[in-house]
């Protein structure tokens, strides 16, 4: 039988996959393709923007120092979005301005047409202009040669609205990384297939990692579960190694005779790293590279599965995109407690599911209930994962507590009851 040897320390074992995994070389997708993705570089503004001085309203331009209640104005040209006036706007005249047209010549305000007597040759001022009065300014936006996004920038809507303006149509990002999962467990049943047999249970585990490398931004592919067999497992594996970044397994790599993932990567040419780490839940990480491969074998246990993607799998497909370390936006970390005292007895860091409530201490973490590692339900109520050991036997109430939040809304959300 081969056993686990030394564990190694969840921390360590998390420095080891980000230093053996290498950012990804940059590309450059059109803009629609570049959401979730890291920026790639500064980017600068290329002119003034907007380009421009320009009307906020529709109605019309001119100088404000002509502008007395009751003057009578005549429309001398128009400035419709896209098509500047030819005319400037020369004493006691107007120019008629659509939102967006250009400022002509010589005016320096804007009446919106509400506050005259309406279209027409000419018009009648009723209330009074002060000068720039809704006129947009060129480069009030960003100026040329400005840092509008900084490296390592997560690409949302606002920043490709603001490249968009500029005239970027691509942006230099990092690659998407592609990660392939499968579950290996000859009890596994496709969801949606068929009735179980005794014995048998669905395969939720490739579902739910599927799940969360999509969340982490990896581009993803997911394939049939493998039997406990040698044959389909080696098989499976070559063909998952082809075209991954990044492979992810379930299931097999604990030390039950029918645990042969480790050892169809070996034979495979994957390169073990770790195997075996001081948490809890998911011990029998297994940890390999092969050339640009990571390869991640999680144990079946559901929770275990899930917990150790967020804890490892996760990070190596961020530091892929470039993001910088503990810089996901969408797991941050917050220190929390407890309002009694939580014990640690196993000598590993637990990674504790748990609720969190805002208090005036702060966040209160209370354990979600059980924490056997099959229970998948306990994680639909977690908000994070307290790290607790495994160099203490626990921790004392009140003592703080880092966590990794799994559901950062509820950092902000005005509905976490205060007081406590
Ligand atoms: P293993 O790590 O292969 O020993 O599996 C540990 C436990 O997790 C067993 O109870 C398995 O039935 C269960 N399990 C393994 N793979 C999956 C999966 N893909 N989906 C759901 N449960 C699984
Ligand atoms: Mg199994």
């Amino acid at each position: 039988m081969q056993t686990f040897g030394e564990l190694i320390d969840h921390g360590d074992a998390l420095g080891q996959v980000l230093q053996s995994t290498p950012v990804l070389e940059a590309v450059e997708p059109p803009l629609s393709e570049a959401q979730g993705l890291v920026l790639e570089g500064d980017l600068y503004a290329r002119f003034d923007s907007p380009m421009h001085e320009n009307s906020a309203m529709d109605g019309f331009a001119l100088r404000s120092a002509d502008a007395e209640v009751g003057r009578v104005f005549p429309v001398v040209d128009e400035a419709p979005a896209g098509s500047p006036a030819t005319k400037g706007v020369g004493e006691g005249e107007a120019v008629k301005v659509f939102t967006g047209g250009v400022i002509p010549e010589g005016a320096d305000a804007v009446v919106p047409v509400e506050n005259t007597s309406g279209y027409g040759a000419e018009f009648e001022l009723k209330s009074p202009v002060r000068s720039g009065a809704n006129v947009r300014g060129s480069g009030e936006d960003v100026r040329e040669g400005e840092l509008m996004l900084s490296d390592g920038a997560e690409i949302g809507p606002s920043e490709i609205a603001l490249a968009a303006s500029q005239g970027y149509g691509s942006l230099p990002v990092r690659r998407r990384p592609r990660v392939v999962v499968f579950s290996t467990g000859t009890e596994l049943v496709e969801p949606g297939s068929r009735e179980l047999s005794p014995g048998e249970v669905y395969d939720s585990n490739s579902y739910a990692l599927l799940a969360q490398a999509r969340e982490a931004g990896a581009g993803v592919s997911r394939m049939a579960s493998a039997t406990d067999d040698p044959g389909a497992i080696r098989s499976a594996m070559s063909q998952a190694l082809e075209s991954a970044d990044i492979v992810v397994t379930s299931g097999g790599v604990s030390m039950g005779e029918r645990d042969l993932v480790k050892e169809m990567l070996l034979e495979l040419g994957v390169e073990q790293r770790f195997w075996g780490i001081k948490l809890k839940p998911g011990k029998p990480v297994f940890y390999g590279t092969r050339e640009d491969v990571r390869f991640f074998g999680l144990p079946g246990n559901p929770v275990s599965a899930m917990v150790c993607f967020e804890l490892f799998v996760r990070p190596a497909i961020s530091r892929m995109m470039g993001r910088r370390e503990r810089e996901d936006p969408g797991r941050p970390r917050t220190e929390v407690y407890f309002d009694e005292a939580v014990e640690n007895k196993f000598g590993r860091t637990h990674a504790m599911r748990v609720s969190l409530t805002r208090t005036d201490r702060g966040w209160r973490a209370e354990s979600v209930g059980a924490q056997g590692s099959g229970l998948i339900s306990s994680l639909t109520k977690a908000d994070a994962l307290a790290m607790i050991g495994p160099e203490c036997e626990g921790v004392a109430a009140g003592e703080p507590v880092e966590a990794i939040v799994l559901r950062p809304g509820v950092l902000t959300s005005p509905e976490t009851p205060a007081g406590g």
